[in-house]
């Protein structure tokens, strides 16, 4: 094993900003004084309770969340959710609409089929999950509870690039692999939410930003853990939240901050992700899997079209420390996952080797 910290490319967990790693580090043993680490604290601390409140408030600054929507800090995983949006959601008319774009909104799909009258508004399994459906081709039901969709499509790297307009009826995102990659109006939405190790924190914490007025309406069976209005009736401390994941999501928000707020990070972004798309566009060896205007600016899958050739890629570049470069065992080919801790500058070395491999093969 190396002492060198590498360029990882991993879709999630994956990297976190350095200076919050850091932060973590110089006070694991002893918090500010507390005399303990933040993982042996109660949760309902005074010291716990002034972590977990700045960090709501931090969130809710960066994301200019407006009132009348809730923060919630779940352990559900973001799959969890899957189940708990159709059980406390869909009682309202019974029906609810999906678009299906790719793996984890196909999982969504048949989980919520359990609860209601499910209709697939879109889908974009015609092209292999190449591509991102218009507002025109979405079909939308009027009577549907909610509408569904997943931001950024993580194993085949597309990313919507608007917001659907869904008229009255609440839409509803997974944002797990884009959330804080740029600017968001929330006001627009019924519910967000994002397991928290892709684009925040390690892995365990599900962030939920839920329009209050939409709680309190689930199935009689819902258990009780799985209610959004158990959670924002006790401030998401019904049971015991992931401490931990809450506390360096504050430190990933700090960094945040300092690094231009949600405009910076979208800004940096597109910085990083057009670079590596011009490298891979103007390759005689690689092609991208995401078709351009639907291209995610997080997860950029590509491949060569020859398994031999993208397993020796995935080899050389591991050696020259650019890691977990890997398809998803779904898709094949190559992912290079560039959330936002990701420098520009590993990009920037990624596409020197890129543009080497191209030549030499
Ligand atoms: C990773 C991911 C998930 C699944 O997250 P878990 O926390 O493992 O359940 C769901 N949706 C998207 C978009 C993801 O990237």
């Amino acid at each position: 094993m190396s002492d060198q910290r590498v360029y990882n490319f991993s879709a999630g967990p994956s990297m976190l900003p350095l200076s919050a790693l850091e932060r973590a580090g110089s006070e694991i043993t002893n918090y500010r004084g507390s005399g303990m680490s933040v993982m042996e604290m109660s949760h309902r601390s005074k010291v716990f309770i002034q972590i977990f409140e700045e960090t709501q408030e931090k969130l809710r600054r960066i994301m200019n969340v407006p009132q009348g929507y809730k923060i919630l800090f779940l352990q559900t995983g973001a799959s969890g959710q899957f189940s708990m949006i159709p059980l406390n959601l869909i009682g309202k008319t019974g029906k609810a609409d999906y678009a299906v774009t790719g793996n984890f909104s196909n999982l969504a799909y048949k989980e919520a089929q359990k609860y209601g009258q499910i209709h697939l508004a879109a889908s974009s399994e015609d092209r292999d999950h190449s591509y991102i459906p218009a507002q025109s081709q979405l079909k939308l039901d009027p009577e549907a509870s909610y509408f569904y969709y997943c931001a950024n499509n993580t194993i085949y790297g597309t990313e919507w690039q608007y917001v659907p307009d869904t008229g009255s009826v609440p839409l509803v995102c997974d944002m797990s692999s884009d959330i804080l990659s740029m600017p968001v109006d929330v006001s627009k939405f019924g519910l967000i939410y994002a397991g928290a190790q892709k684009n925040m924190a390690p892995a365990g914490l599900t962030v939920v930003i839920i329009k209050e007025e939409l709680a309190g309406h689930e199935l009689p069976y819902t258990p009780l853990i799985m209610n959004y209005k158990t959670m924002i009736d006790k401030d998401s401390m019904y049971n015991t939240p992931p401490c931990w994941c809450i506390y360096m999501l504050g430190l990933t928000l700090d960094w945040v901050e300092e690094n231009g707020g949600l405009a910076g990070m979208e800004k940096l972004k597109w910085q990083r992700a057009n670079m590596l798309y011009d490298t891979l566009d103007n390759s005689k060896l690689f092609r991208c899997h995401g078709e351009k205007g639907s291209r995610s600016g997080m997860n950029v899958t590509f491949r060569t079209g020859s398994e031999e050739l993208d397993a020796k890629f995935v080899s050389q570049a591991a050696q020259a420390g650019f890691v977990n470069l890997k398809g998803h065992r779904k898709t094949g080919g190559m992912r290079a996952s560039i959330y936002n801790a990701m420098p520009v500058e590993g990009v920037e070395k990624l596409c020197d080797f890129i543009k080497a491999f191209d030549k030499a093969n």
